[in-house]
């Protein structure tokens, strides 16, 4: 690789239906293009419910590097079902590379008691999601708070391993961290390990190898340091990068490169830019 190579990353987790358009003359065009302009190549634009959907994917069919997933998050249209059919039958499309985001959040901060709460319909619905990720070969993209032990349960009685995918903004601890790892998870990191009381999450952001590392901002959430309080956008996805070299103690140039070549192995992407 020459010293010259220029940097590009990858926002392996955003929500691009999300963003707020006022902010950007109303045009997508200038999200995409702000991400360029930061050496934001690939972007993974992430479904969480069926009505939204058919926007997601036609914002991922406008920009060649920009792909969709299918799937109902956790904390969206609660009770819904869905069925494999449904979901193998949304992902048909090329542009959709992966099935989520799906998983488990007890997390209740509306005043309930996550203890008086059924969330029998989470983890049947986490369940159907990843049969149709092994069924149709395309990888599962895992949200999980409050949740890690069934989480993991569930993607152990599944066989999760048989098509692996993303543990992503990943906020949990070190013994979490090596059981996905072991059932063939990358684990990505959103701008909360940028953080300063992230001591715990930046210790498994040391810990994790360099063929399973990938990065995200979960944009419009979670804007990383220095942009904390912001709205976020993929094109802040360097600062997460840069954080993670002095953590690892290697160069950002290391982080993109090895973080984008994951990207595109994880979803058998070619590396056309
Ligand atoms: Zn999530
Ligand atoms: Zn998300």
């Amino acid at each position: 690789m020459s010293m010259h190579t220029p940097l590009k990353f990858v926002d392996s987790h955003c929500h691009l239906d999300m963003l707020d358009l006022a902010e950007f003359d109303n045009n997508m065009d200038n999200v995409i293009a702000l991400a360029k302009h930061n050496q934001v190549y690939d972007i993974l634009s992430i479904s969480v419910d069926l009505d939204s959907f058919p926007r997601v994917l036609k914002t991922a069919k406008n920009y060649p590097n920009v792909h969709a997933s299918v799937g109902l998050h956790p904390c969206h249209s609660p009770e819904i079902l869905t069925s494999i059919e449904q979901l193998s039958a949304l992902s048909k499309d090329k542009k959709v590379i992966a099935i989520g985001e799906t998983g488990l959040d007890y997390f209740m901060n509306d005043g309930r008691d996550p203890l008086n709460e059924n969330f029998e319909w989470q983890r049947e619905r986490f369940r159907i999601h990843i049969r149709t990720a092994i069924e149709t070969q395309k990888p599962l993209i895992i949200h999980t708070r409050d949740a890690r032990d069934d989480t993991l349960k569930i993607l152990q009685e599944e066989h999760a391993e048989k098509i692996g995918g993303i543990m992503h903004c990943f906020v949990e601890d070190l013994p979490t961290a090596e059981k996905a790892l072991e059932m063939g998870f990358y684990i990505s990191f959103s701008g909360i390990v940028t953080f300063k009381n992230a001591k715990s999450i930046q210790e498994v952001a040391k810990f994790v190898p360099d063929d399973r590392l990938l990065i995200e901002t979960d944009s419009p959430y979670l804007a990383p340091v220095p942009m904390r309080g912001k709205k976020n956008q993929p094109a802040y996805v360097a600062h997460i990068a840069e954080f993670l070299a002095q953590l690892r103690n290697t160069s950002v140039e290391s982080i993109a490169r090895l973080t984008r070549d994951n990207y595109l192995r994880l979803f058998c992407l070619v590396n056309n830019s």
